[in-house]
């Protein structure tokens, strides 16, 4: 019996139908959906880590039985039903807006459910339950798979299934950070063990260290896109294969070459193995590069061509997104590593030890080097891009030897903005708020910029109130999460007593939350300590900051950053003004980056794109960035009675030294606090800007440049578009193949 049908006779008959939406990640997409949910038992969906499969089983009866007596639930309920139902037909519902589904029918016609979009990631970020992500390249392909599946794209994902997932951050006494990995209960999960047709798991079979290893495969449905992970913890496997997909990016380099082996060459053997045989293999980021090696290794079985003609074929129907901004990040492996664990595979594409080794090397004169994923991934897609324009122009000159016929404007490595999945990362408050003055029933594509033109039309004192009550929350849930932690930490009392005054409502609040890490500079904010507190801590025109982020597990220097930011948090200056929410992730990310005033971002440039700050902008919140990535795009500066939609840290142009770059950085975020955003927040209607007043004047310029900021932003920073760009530029047949690198 599946999962599904198990939960289905657990339920009560009038609430059935909860277990299919429970089993679909459809429901999390609005707040609405996801009450249905949460009102059951508030405090058990906090235990169940929002999971409503595991909440449906922890429930008892009795409670259940008192939601299905209860009409208005019902009402609910069938409500949602029957928007879900029309949902699966025919992708967007009316009232959302958004193209319909024939939209990318008409566009793409050769792409169909049969014969979908396969997109490989080695993780996915969908929602908090389900912990298969670290950071934004994960909630990148959550949300892809979100707007695929609501633009009638047919898309499968294709990834790893981690029982242990990432890792969660917890810091100690003196600030540093511990991690620990959290079993999770497969069995509990909104997910299905896929089977054949005699119930048996469906099970596909690749050499690992000269081992046969058997993969299984789960599906999660995520509205009309299908997510399959596969997963080597079977009892039939080595104990030590069984652990390859047990943590994402943990582990040692075998693992992780043994996990790109298993998402790769497993992906497509798992995706023939359902009979799915994709029109465009996407591979966002280079893990999965080794799959268009199988798809070419299939290819060659029924062809008397050699491997170039065969990667030529390859290369029609692959697609690269490539991430990383510096050519030496990440996922190289040493060659006898490679030889290691593909010394037998390389024969079935016809090629000597070399030949194989050269897909990955992008020194011709160092035939000993690393071999780069990346690399491979370029030579074997047929288009490639980065995420941002800026970063694009990055990638073409990183990977111009990669194209010696090439001039650097010519390689083939072209740019496509990353997007957020609007109703994902709208707040409720806020997406009532659209609905209400931007129509609810239009149909007029999120895109269109019209439809966003109508944001004037709100008025100031209720974005302001909406926006307010956004932050009050924050602060609260802030508070929570810090009592909770020093608790945890068995804090002084009047430690723990001091929470109350943790952050004020009525003090501007700036947020910075990533992964910390030297070059995202998380702490330039205090690289002049005096100068930092006289903002903060300034009698009249206070300003606070919310901090979130985990350092990569090896990374020493990011978790010093972290330690910093915590004695920070303790400086009598600046403890009621600086907080840190431990452990962030998608649940934390919802809320910080909706009740902010002002987002930070201030990487060493370059940088990819980023994608928080456009989650903040959605919700009316206020970036302040330095000109790169997605906001060297979208940066208005204002002017000529149009408002700016934010702030530029710095200049236009990054200088060489690293010393003097902080340096010029930091003194303009300052001079930006200091003289520009405090200002200008605390100038209210008529009033003066003492403290006491807050409560009543508006601030008219500042809800200006928010109402700028949602008009400007929400219409193109959001993943439609982006997947509409995907689908029109790189997953559509150009008349002419553009030629990669042609193997020889
Ligand atoms: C959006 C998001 C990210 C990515 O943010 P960047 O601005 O790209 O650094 C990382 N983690 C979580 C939990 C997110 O929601």
């Amino acid at each position: 019996m599946t999962s599904v049908l198990r939960l289905k006779a657990k339920l009560p008959t009038p609430l059935v139908a909860l277990a299919d939406l429970a089993y679909d990640y459809w429901w999390s997409w609005t707040e609405e959906r996801v009450s249905l949910f949460s009102i059951i038992d508030p405090i058990r969906w906090q235990a169940c880590g929002h999971n409503p499969v595991a909440l449906l089983e922890a429930v008892p009866l009795e409670r259940l039985w008192q939601v299905a007596e209860d009409p208005y639930y019902l009402n609910r309920l069938r409500h949602l039903t029957s928007q879900f139902e029309a949902y699966r037909r025919n992708g967007q519902a009316q009232n959302q807006g958004g193209h319909r589904a024939p939209w990318a029918n008409q566009v793409a016609p050769q792409i169909s459910p049969d014969r979908p979009v396969a997109y490989f990631c080695i993780e996915f970020g969908l929602h908090e339950s389900l912990p298969l992500y670290a950071g934004g390249l994960g909630v990148l392909a959550g949300d892809s798979l979100k707007s695929a599946s609501d633009l009638g794209v047919p898309m499968v994902g294709v990834g790893l299934l981690y029982r242990q997932g990432y890792f969660h951050q917890h810091l100690n006494r003196s600030g540093w950070q511990e991690e620990h990995y959290a079993h999770c209960e497969v069995n509990h999960l909104p997910m299905e063990l896929v089977r054949d047709e005699f119930g048996q798991p469906v099970t596909i079979k690749l050499d690992i260290r000269q081992r046969p290893v058997r993969v299984q495969v789960w599906r999660v449905q995520v509205g009309r896109s299908q997510l399959y992970l596969l997963d080597t913890d079977r009892s039939d496997n080595d104990p030590l294969d069984r652990r390859i997909t047990s943590q994402l990016y943990g582990g040692n380099p075998e693992t992780r070459l043994a996990q790109a082996l298993v998402l790769g060459i497993g992906g497509v053997r798992m995706l023939y193995a359902l009979d799915i045989e994709p029109m465009v293999y996407h591979l966002n980021g280079s893990h999965g590069a080794f799959g268009l090696l199988e798809v070419a290794q299939r290819d060659l079985r029924y062809s008397e061509a050699d491997f170039g003609a065969i990667a030529a074929q390859v290369r029609q129907s692959s697609v690269f997104t490539t991430h990383s901004p510096v050519s030496a990040a990440g996922n190289v492996f040493a060659a006898d590593l490679i030889e290691s664990f593909l010394g037998g595979y390389w024969p079935h594409l016809g090629l000597s030890r070399e030949d194989f080794l050269a897909l990955g090397n992008h020194r011709p004169d160092d035939p000993w080097g690393l071999f780069s994923m990346t690399v491979l991934a370029l030579r074997l897609s047929g288009k490639a891009n980065g995420v941002s324009s800026r970063h694009g122009e990055i990638c073409r000159e990183m990977w111009q030897a990669l194209y010696p016929d090439c001039e650097m404007h010519q390689v083939p490595i072209g740019a496509i903005t990353n997007g957020v999945h609007a109703a994902t990362w709208t707040a409720p408050l806020m997406g009532d708020l659209y609905r209400q003055y931007l129509g609810y029933d239009d149909p007029t594509p999120l895109t269109d910029p019209s439809r966003w033109a109508r944001i004037d039309a709100i008025p100031d004192d209720q974005l302001w109130q909406r926006h307010s009550l956004l932050k009050e929350r924050l602060i609260a849930y802030t508070r929570d999460r810090v009592r909770t932690a020093r608790h945890s930490r068995g804090e002084a009392a009047d430690e723990i007593a001091a929470v109350d005054h943790l952050l004020d409502p009525n003090v501007l609040t700036l947020g910075f939350g990533r992964r910390f890490s030297p070059y995202k500079r998380g702490e330039l904010l205090f690289s002049d300590l005096h100068r930092a507190i006289r903002i903060l801590a300034h009698p009249r025109r206070p300003i606070q900051i919310v901090f979130a982020g985990k350092a990569n597990p090896t990374d020493e220097e990011g978790k010093r950053i972290i330690q910093r930011l915590m004695e920070w948090c303790r400086h009598p200056a600046l403890r009621d003004r600086v907080a840190f929410i431990e452990d962030y992730d998608m649940a934390v990310a919802k809320l910080l980056l909706a009740g902010v005033d002002v987002w930070l971002n201030h990487p060493r440039r370059p940088e990819a794109s980023g994608t928080s700050g456009q989650k903040v902008a959605l919700n009316g919140g206020l970036n302040c960035a330095t000109l790169d990535g997605w906001w060297a795009e979208a940066y208005r500066a204002g002017g000529a009675g149009q408002a700016a939609n934010g702030w530029m840290i710095g200049k236009a142009n990054p200088v060489a030294d690293p010393d003097v770059q902080n340096q010029q950085d930091a003194d303009s975020l300052y001079d930006l606090l200091e003289h520009h955003i405090a200002p200008l927040y605390y100038q209210r209607d008529g009033q003066s800007s003492a403290l006491e007043g807050h409560r009543g004047g508006l601030p008219r310029q500042w809800i200006a440049m928010m109402k700028a900021s949602i008009h400007s932003c929400a219409p193109i920073y959001n993943s439609d578009r982006m997947v509409a760009e995907y689908l029109t530029q790189m997953y559509m047949p150009s008349p002419e193949p553009v030629v990669v690198n042609a193997f020889s």
